[in-house]
């Protein structure tokens, strides 16, 4: 079983216990807080259906009790979690025991939008079925590979040491896509990859070789690109400028620079990049034009780190499905070799650009809880 626990959604699966791991089943409980629903998915589409749930424990409760009815009472091998930040200590996943889940705990000022709804279902099923094995998958592990220059502010040492430093975050959707990859384009293996993973969350992985080499988040989930509610990367002057002009303190700016910000903020209207795109309104125009404009100039500068690039992929849910943001990205980087063969965008192929360009352009659809779940399969197989 995989549990991906967010703010407002717990996205859950579960797979056979088996090396080829069949999906027996996927759904998630959206709209936690607010009108909360419960989306069961399988080859026949998917059914929606409203529940009462008041809390993220509850629902975690009846994602158990839905998961023990449809899969007939077949008993658990292990439990794992999707985890945003695994800090200096672990760059791959772990089982969970109280001294992990402590220093795991220790992180949530990194993290704080996920870390903690990452954290409480790990505790919850731990007191409610602790013999079963939870294993941790972090977000930040795919990074832990970056060469060191890559991980570093120009602050003074001591705050590197304490642990000040990029670490990167959506690992779990890179690792996925690059094995996926792997698998439809064999051919990229080894060469200069830049994922876009374009969903509420934005960010881009520079990757060489399978590897991450840089990442536009950085210490926080917040550096980088405009997202759904979060600013991207900020001058630092802006911050003291709102502390010494408007009086902000920290939590303050936490609100503003992660639920106030992104497209949201600059278009006044909606987070959702669905909404914008049917309004006629020109601040949400604006706002798709701004975040389109921040994807393309990280793009150059990921390039740059990799010295040129071979494909550019995108994921997630604006990625997989707004082919206006993939064709409006693309075009602004002509100048690097890519291009998109219309029609192929538009119908959403795997590979969307021309035969014969310089630079190839993908769709290949995250998949972050089969990448826990393989992670975890791994890890209970060498117990
Ligand atoms: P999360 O980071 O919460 O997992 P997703 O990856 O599901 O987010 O992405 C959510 C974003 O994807 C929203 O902005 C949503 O509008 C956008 N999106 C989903 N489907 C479409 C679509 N068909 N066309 C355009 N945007 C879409």
């Amino acid at each position: 079983m995989v549990l991906n626990a967010g703010s407002s959604s717990i996205k859950f699966a579960a797979f056979g216990a088996q090396d080829d791991l069949p999906v027996l089943l996927r759904g998630q409980i959206e709209g936690l807080g607010v009108r909360p629903r419960l989306v069961i998915s399988g080859d026949a589409g998917s059914r929606t259906r409203d529940i009462t749930c008041a809390s993220h424990a509850e629902a975690t409760e009846l994602i158990l009790h839905e998961l023990g009815q449809q899969l007939a009472g077949r008993p658990l091998a292990g439990i794992g979690h999707r985890v945003v930040h695994g800090g200096t200590r672990f760059s791959a996943p772990v089982r969970m025991d109280g001294a992990v889940l402590d220093y795991l705990h220790g992180l949530i000022p990194l993290a704080p939008l996920h870390q903690p709804h990452n954290l409480a279902p790990i505790r919850q099923l731990a007191a409610a079925r602790p013999e079963v094995p939870q294993i941790a998958c972090f977000d930040t592990a795919f990074h832990a590979l970056q060469p060191a220059i890559a991980t570093r502010f120009a602050l003074p040492r001591a705050l590197h040491e304490e642990g000040v430093r990029r670490y990167g975050f959506h690992g779990l959707s890179y690792e996925s896509v690059v094995a996926r990859l792997a698998r439809h384009a064999p051919h990229l293996a080894d060469k200069r990859l830049v994922i876009a993973h374009l969903g509420n969350g934005a960010s881009l992985c520079a990757v060489h070789r399978g590897q991450s080499v840089a990442s536009t988040m950085g210490f926080t989930a917040l550096d980088g690109l405009m997202m759904g509610t979060r600013s991207g990367s900020l001058d630092p002057g802006v911050l003291l400028w709102l502390m010494d002009e408007k009086g902000m303190d920290a939590r303050a700016l936490e609100a503003l620079l992660y639920q106030q910000s992104g497209l949201l903020g600059v278009s006044g209207l909606s987070s959702d990049m669905r909404v914008l795109r049917a309004s006629e309104a020109e601040p949400a125009r604006e706002a798709i034009a701004l975040f389109t404009y921040r994807i393309i100039r990280e793009i150059g500068s990921l390039a740059a780190a990799l010295g040129g690039l071979d494909a550019l992929i995108f994921t997630a849910g604006i990625g997989e499905n707004d082919a206006a943001t993939r064709a409006e990205v693309v075009a602004g980087l002509g100048w690097l070799g890519l291009a998109i063969d219309p029609a192929a965008n538009q119908a959403g192929h795997a590979r969307i650009s021309p035969e014969g360009a310089a630079g190839e352009v993908w769709i290949i659809p995250t998949d972050e809880e089969g990448m826990i779940a393989a992670q975890l399969w791994r890890l209970l197989q060498s117990a």
